[in-house]
């Protein structure tokens, strides 16, 4: 499953450049296309806010 962003995100962008495939796009929180995420779980051990948690 991918990774989804929580309500936590500041929108501090550190996971947009952590991302290998692109999956994350911008706006006032962040958020992960599902059909892009490869499930790595780089955004998630970068995120400064522990906004990024894996799916369900
Ligand atoms: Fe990108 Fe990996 Fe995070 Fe998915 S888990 S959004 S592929 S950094």
């Amino acid at each position: 499953m991918a990774y989804v962003i929580t309500d936590n995100c500041v929108a501090c962008g550190t996971c947009i450049s952590a991302c290998p495939v692109e999956a994350i796009s911008e706006g006032d929180i962040y958020k992960i296309d599902p059909d892009t995420c490869i499930d790595c779980g780089t955004c998630a051990e970068n995120c400064p806010s522990e906004a990024i948690v894996p799916g369900e």
